[in-house]
């Protein structure tokens, strides 16, 4: 009480006591990261040591799922009101319309309006989270389709490339072309996969584990993907601004080209 009365008359004592209170709180995080850091690096070390390599993220996973706020939602449907036949063209139109027709304004003022995502699902896609092994709705599936993104609806792998591997994630040995990046990961040493179009994390990809011929693994969450059946239809990838602002410059360029093809053929043509 003295001192607190003291500290509350001497501003520079408050200040100091503040600052001490500060101090004390971060080292004590900070033991806490480390703890959980070094503890992390043993359970890889065992893993690694066992010759399987994991998607160890999962050992961060329940950890951070502590940190989530409140428990995962269930996904909001949107309400069941349809739109009206205006707003359905209007909709498709934007939606359809071909990129090389598009106005610059148009190109730069584009927003993707990607998938409504749930809180687990922006946890794994959106932060780089990994779902709990053996929980992951398409960990054992075997019916045929594709799998797209979740997010933007990118068929990133078939069924075909799919195979049993044990190690508690869907795992697939080859992906779709151009369909997956591959990016160092925050770890400094596996290889993070992620959509090509919207940049959502997948999972990780793992070589030389002798699993299939074409000795690869991608390890994906089940819940960064979609799986569309055989005979039905894809749904319409949503762009994102790179993807659409790559493929109208390309589209610019070869009008371009076709415009200097077309006046060299009139000019040639005159020369006659
Ligand atoms: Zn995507």
């Amino acid at each position: 009480m003295r001192s607190t009365r003291q500290a509350q008359e001497n501003p520079e004592l408050m200040e100091a006591q503040s600052t001490i209170q500060q101090h004390v709180a971060l080292d004590s995080d900070a033991a806490t990261e480390n703890l959980a850091l070094t503890n992390r690096r043993r359970l890889l070390g065992l893993a690694v040591a066992a010759g399987f390599s994991l998607c160890t993220t999962d050992l961060f996973g329940q950890e951070r799922n502590a940190d989530q706020e409140g428990p995962p939602q269930e996904e909001t449907k949107p309400e069941a009101t349809k739109p009206s036949d205006k707003e359905k063209t209007a909709a498709q139109e934007t939606k359809t319309k071909d990129v090389s027709e598009m106005t610059e304004e148009e190109v730069n003022s584009y927003e993707p309006k990607y998938n409504k995502l749930n809180t687990e699902e922006k946890y794994v896609i959106q932060k780089k989270g990994t779902e709990r092994a053996f929980t992951g709705k398409y960990t054992d599936t075997k019916a045929e389709g594709t799998y797209i993104c979740r997010q933007c609806n990118q068929p990133l792998y078939r069924s075909n490339d799919k195979f049993h591997s044990n190690c508690g994630w869907p795992s697939f040995d080859d992906e779709i072309p151009g369909a997956v990046t591959r990016a160092l990961d925050a770890d400094g040493y596996r290889i993070e996969i992620l959509c090509s179009n919207c940049g959502g994390h997948l999972g990780h990809v793992f070589e030389g584990e002798q699993f299939t011929v074409k000795n690869t693994r991608h390890c994906v969450n089940s819940i960064s993907m979609k799986l569309i059946n055989k005979n039905k239809d894809l749904p319409e990838v949503i762009k994102s601004r790179e993807t659409l602002l790559k493929e109208w410059t390309e589209a610019q360029e070869k009008k371009r080209e076709e415009a200097d093809k077309a006046t060299k053929q009139t000019e040639s043509g005159n020369g006659r």
